[in-house]
């Protein structure tokens, strides 16, 4: 029987998006949108008044923030809990008090004393050389909008503050948004812009949650909080007030996808392997240490892809030395032996980092980027390869380059890694001997030199998220050119064949950890090509596996090859599709 609290009080409108993560998701809309905390500044206020609603908001920011807490802590541990021991020590401040305390005693209205006395300590703390305590004045600002939003009646939506199940609803969700996503109560989520490569689909599929992205910002205006919403990320469809029948229908597709999970789930213990013979490891993509019980959970053999900017994004610092330490050596820990392979920053294009306070680029995906700013500021780039290094000892750690266009950029990125080895020996910190170093080809001119960079380079993976979009001119992000953006482009299969050729000269070997990896048409393609490692979200794991344990490399080689002389896209997908014709147009 369909929920009670679920009933259609409207007709229901179906919304279209962008399939950004598979899965049915049933439940109560929450909006995710920042509060207007605009307020009146007012004189000749009675003080004792202005006090009575000032302790309310204080007591009911406390109230949240003892509660925020104890999710952070339950869902993410204890270093995100003590954010909001932060907050509420400065909630009691005595200096701060007394400033608002003499503004109240002035005849200010409690919202502008507030306002006025958190502004002169956010200048203070702004105005300091040390990073930690200029941290604090994100703190504060945080802080004095929730001792706002209390004084104006205006509640904050943080998706901390969800208690109950519901589809979270966003303009676009940062990657701290998404990290603090709990999966448990979160049923969906839905975005009015990004596409199916922007990082929030990318993080909603790693954590296995159904998503809609693009809907566009008109057709998510008229829902308000509570609104009955099914988000089907298969179909790429919002469903605002279901009727019955359309309730009915994705509780059954709830069900089936739940059978199909448990009958996958037979082949978690089993190695990525092809009928005849071939290995072909099959690993996760994650963005954070919390990614992992999920990885391991869907089978995977490894990490392929640890996207470290995640731990640098939606914050107002840069993360030191130990606490990229922890991370890294969570994820290895976590992994317990198996392979593991973090990728230094990959900053710029379609992730801003505000804390470098980098100028405004033209171009940002041809522009100043992951290796290039990390070459540029050794400052930061040791910092992190001196934490990676520290970790290694932890598990079995493999270090990969984002963006290399040239053999000297990777020539000169090693060179940082092996000085930073040198530092810590002579420090006498412990650092695991064995190491590989490879790097993402995921510019074109990596690919063509591919036989060279593999006389230095351990191994490759292809990021085909990126090789596309510079192979076909065509912005991921941009859905006037999605045509162009063509996975299965001969031009795009050529450019990883050279890949796997130049690779093979040398022994290394090929993974693929963009998109691409965990699409089961290009599947047999990349197998065919050489490619000996897939990296993708946990949630395809299982499916790719299952294909993996049931393909012939042989067929799958001269698929491949014949793919090659193709001209078209549609070709190509026109000759896997008659190779394998048990491949239905959803699993696309
Ligand atoms: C890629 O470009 O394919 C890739 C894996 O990197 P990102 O998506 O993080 O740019
Ligand atoms: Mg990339």
């Amino acid at each position: 029987m369909p929920d009670p609290a679920l009933t259609p009080a409207a007709a229901p409108v179906t919304l279209s998006g962008v399939a950004a993560s598979p899965g049915t998701g049933i439940g109560p809309a929450f909006i995710l949108s920042a509060p207007d905390l605009s307020f009146e500044t007012l004189t000749g206020q009675d003080p004792a008044a202005e006090r009575v609603r000032l302790d309310a908001a204080l007591a009911g920011s406390r109230t949240d923030l003892h509660g925020v807490r104890e999710g952070a802590r339950a869902r993410l541990g204890d270093d995100a809990a003590a954010i909001f021991d932060a907050h509420l020590l400065l909630l009691d401040d005595p200096e701060l008090g007394a400033a608002i305390q003499e503004s109240l005693t002035g005849g200010a209205n409690a919202e502008a004393a507030v306002h006025g006395a958190f502004e002169a300590f956010i200048g203070m703390f702004e105005s300091l050389d040390d990073p930690y305590l200029r941290e604090r004045a994100a703190d504060l600002r945080d802080l004095r909008a929730r001792v706002l939003s209390h004084l104006l009646g205006r509640p904050l939506a943080s998706l901390a503050e969800l208690r109950e199940p519901a589809i979270v609803v966003a303009h676009d969700l940062t990657p701290s948004d998404t990290a603090g996503l709990d999966p448990a109560l979160v049923r969906g989520v839905v975005t009015a812009v990004g596409g199916r490569t922007s990082h929030s689909a990318i993080m909603a599929r790693g954590l296995g949650l159904p998503a809609v992205v693009g809907v566009g910002e008109a057709a998510l205006a008229g829902l308000t909080r509570g609104t009955p919403l099914i988000v089907s990320g298969d179909a790429g469809t919002v469903t605002v007030h279901p009727d019955a029948a359309a309730l009915n229908a994705a509780q059954a597709a709830q069900a089936a996808a739940h059978a199909e999970h448990a009958r996958l789930d037979a082949l978690k213990g089993q190695e990525g392997r092809t009928a005849d013979g071939l290995r072909v490891e099959l690993a996760a993509n994650i963005g954070s240490p919390t990614e992992v019980p999920g990885a391991l959970n869907a089978g995977a053999e490894g990490v392929g892809l640890y996207r470290t900017e995640f731990l640098f994004l939606g914050r107002d610092d840069l993360p030191g030395e130990d606490e990229q330490y922890r991370a890294y050596r969570a994820v290895l820990e976590g992994m317990a032996g198996r392979p593991v392979i973090i990728r230094t920053l990959d900053i710029g294009g379609d992730k801003a980092l505000p804390a470098l306070g980098l100028p405004h680029e033209e171009n940002p995906f041809l522009g100043f980027r992951a290796i290039r700013l990390c070459l540029a500021r050794p400052d930061l780039f040791r910092v992190q390869l001196r934490a990676l290094l520290r970790a290694s000892v932890h598990g079995q750690l493999h270090v990969m380059f984002p963006m290399i266009a040239t053999v000297q950029e990777f020539l000169d990125a090693r060179a940082h890694l092996d000085a930073a080895r040198a530092e810590l020996t002579a420090e006498g910190v412990p650092v695991a001997a064995d190491i590989p170093v490879g790097m993402m080809v995921e510019i074109p001119a990596a690919a063509a030199l591919s036989e060279q960079f593999a006389r230095h380079a351990d191994f490759f993976s292809v990021g085909s998220n990126d090789l596309i979009g510079y192979a076909m001119a065509a912005d991921r992000m941009n859905e006037r050119v999605a045509n162009l953006y063509q996975p299965l482009n001969p031009a795009v299969l050529t450019l990883i064949a050279l890949t796997c050729q130049g690779a093979a000269r040398h022994g290394r070997w090929v993974g693929v950890c963009g998109e691409m990896a965990g699409d089961p048409l290009a599947l047999p393609l990349l197998v065919g090509l050489g490619v000996t490692e897939l990296s993708m979200s946990s949630p395809a794991l299982l499916p790719r596996r299952e294909q993996v344990l049931n393909l012939n490399a042989a067929q799958a080689r001269e698929l491949a090859a014949h793919a090659l002389t193709l001209s078209h896209a549609a070709e190509v997908e026109a000759a896997v599709r008659a190779a394998y014709p048990h491949l239905t147009p959803t699993d696309a």
